[in-house]
């Protein structure tokens, strides 16, 4: 398993970290760094506003660097398949701050995959319902890339729930079914409706 030291370093050495002129780049993404609580309170605003279609627009968010981190770290590192899930989720993630994060289990085939993610910085306080949206998002657009298939991720604890860690299940898109509590939270509703229609019978 690669350590967060470890891929600091190689990404460092490589030239995939760079740092000027008001800029910062990892593997040529630009990012900007904030403080979790500005993080936190823009998702507080989104769902005090909006509720779980507000979730939905966070975690339709997260998907977009989710989906742009895997393409690039394809490229830059060369790696796919689950080498590219472990090294995204020790590594790459953890080194821009989003927890202690690892693969439970990952089906290549079934496009199917499990991650635990412990001290997310989401998850600082308590709230009524899961509220890591955006690193669920994030984990969903990752994976989409490394299946090569629609997929959407629920998560299934969350430590603002008072579990030890959040726990994130991905699956086929057209594998969710609508009428499950948390996919009703959690997932945007006309895009399952959307993938089972195009499910080959
Ligand atoms: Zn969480």
């Amino acid at each position: 398993m690669m350590g967060i030291g470890t891929i600091f370093k190689k990404f460092l050495l490589a030239r995939q970290i760079e740092m000027e002129k008001g800029r910062i780049s990892i593997v040529g993404i630009r990012s900007a760094n904030t403080s979790t609580s500005t993080l936190i309170s823009i998702q507080e605003e989104v769902i005090k506003t909006l509720g779980d279609e507000g979730a939905k627009l966070l975690y339709n968010a997260g998907k977009v660097g989710g989906v742009e981190l895997a393409k690039t770290m394809g490229k830059v590192m060369g790696l796919s398949g689950l080498k590219m899930a472990e090294s995204l989720a020790t590594g790459c993630t953890q080194m821009m701050g989003w927890g202690i994060v690892s693969v439970i289990k990952c089906d290549l085939k079934a496009c199917t995959a499990s991650f635990k993610v412990e001290d997310s910085p989401l998850s600082l306080k308590r709230y009524k319902k899961a509220f890591c949206h955006v690193e669920r998002g994030q984990i969903a657009g990752a994976m989409e890339i490394i299946f090569n298939h629609k997929v959407d991720a629920i998560e299934i604890r969350c430590k603002s729930l008072g579990h030890h860690f959040c726990q994130f299940e991905i699956k086929p898109t057209e594998e969710f079914d609508s009428n499950d509590k948390l996919v009703r939270e959690q997932l945007p509703a006309d895009d399952i409706i959307k993938a089972k229609k195009k499910r080959p019978k």
